[in-house]
């Protein structure tokens, strides 16, 4: 109940004004969001990358509805990756350690599939002069299968573009067998958006059995997974599953969002495994941050504190 009002207000303009302009919010925020500006993001990606984790940039900005918005976004993508190719870390460029993470809503889907695919070429060109790569997130279910079309079509220029697949849509498994193969970079996430029940597994039992099948396949397969949860039972299934497949540390990786069980992202890389922060940046924070609130209850009780100040 309390997780689809949150993402029902996480499309609502009158709770946005309300959480936006509340004095409470900068602090906790915060927590989820490594800032505003490129600057900000470059720091957190250093910080991260220097204790041996790597970083996928996520430019906060979603349900873009004109041309010159995508424009801005697609401009704001051209201007990070630059300053990724520009710094050097270590005597090697911050590329190297970070890709990026692109919304397609943020950048014409809503307005045209076509325009946001051209978008997503000048973005993946930019990432490959930084020398790295592009993954598309999955959002609502209404744009899955024009994301999945615009994935295969990049692909055929940019063979790197990474996939998302969302456990919780009762397709899921049939999206992994399709993307299993040689080279193929797929994140496998749980979902974060609501759908219905046709549709979606709704319950967190089903949605946990569809991620282990969706992982056996994508672990058995020839691609390299990338299994995107904070989930402990999941995580060791994950390890057994590298193990049973005698699959080596680098050819699949964990990812997690920044803020979110840090400890067990750095425990991880400390034993060898690749670990992928999702950090997302920017002032359009609001629809991000109220999905991080829908997926922990703990986390609404920090609002409810720094509200009350108790
Ligand atoms: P849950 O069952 O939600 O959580 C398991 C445990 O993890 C919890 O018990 C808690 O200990 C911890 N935890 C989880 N979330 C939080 C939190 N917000 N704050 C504090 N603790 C928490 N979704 C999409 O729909 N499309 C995408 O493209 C997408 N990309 C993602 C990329 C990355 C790198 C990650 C990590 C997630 C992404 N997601 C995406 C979100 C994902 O679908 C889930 O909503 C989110 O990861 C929570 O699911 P979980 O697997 O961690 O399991």
């Amino acid at each position: 109940m309390l997780r689809q009002a949150l993402l029902a207000a996480s499309r609502s303009g009158g709770a946005r004004r309300v959480v936006e302009t509340a004095p409470f919010t900068r602090d906790v925020v915060r927590r989820f969001i490594a800032g505003e500006t490129i600057e900000d993001a470059a720091r957190v990606t250093e910080e991260l990358t220097t204790e041996g984790l790597l970083v996928t940039l996520d430019v906060l900005g979603e349900d873009t509805t004109d041309r010159e918005r995508a424009e801005a976004n697609v401009q704001h993508y051209i201007d990070l990756l630059r300053r990724l190719g520009d710094t050097r870390l270590e005597g090697a460029p911050l590329g190297t350690r970070a890709e990026v993470s692109l919304k397609l809503s943020a950048i014409g889907q809503t307005v045209d599939e076509a325009l946001a695919l051209d978008n997503a070429r000048r973005v993946s060109t930019a990432a490959r002069s930084a020398g790295t790569t592009v993954t598309l997130d999955m959002e609502d279910h209404t744009t899955v299968d024009s994301t999945l079309r615009t994935v295969h079509e990049l692909r055929r220029d940019f063979p790197d573009t990474g996939a998302v697949v969302q456990a919780y849509l009762r397709r899921a498994e049939e999206h992994c067998a399709e993307l299993a193969y040689e080279g193929s970079r797929v994140r496998l996430c749980k979902g974060a958006y609501a759908a219905p029940e046709p549709i979606a597994f709704t319950g967190k039992e089903d949605i946990d059995k569809s991620f282990v099948r969706c992982m056996k396949v994508l672990m058995a397969g020839k691609g390299y997974p990338m299994l995107a949860t904070h989930d402990p039972r999941l995580i060791d299934i994950a390890g057994a599953l590298a193990v049973l497949h005698g699959r080596d540390a680098d050819t699949f990786e964990y990812q997690m969002l920044y803020g979110v069980r840090p400890q067990e992202q750095r425990r991880l890389a400390g034993q060898g495994a690749v670990v992928r922060v999702y950090v997302a940046y920017g002032r359009e924070w609001y629809a991000y941050f109220m999905r991080r609130l829908a997926e922990r209850p703990a986390n609404l009780r920090l609002v409810m504190r720094s509200v009350t100040g108790r």
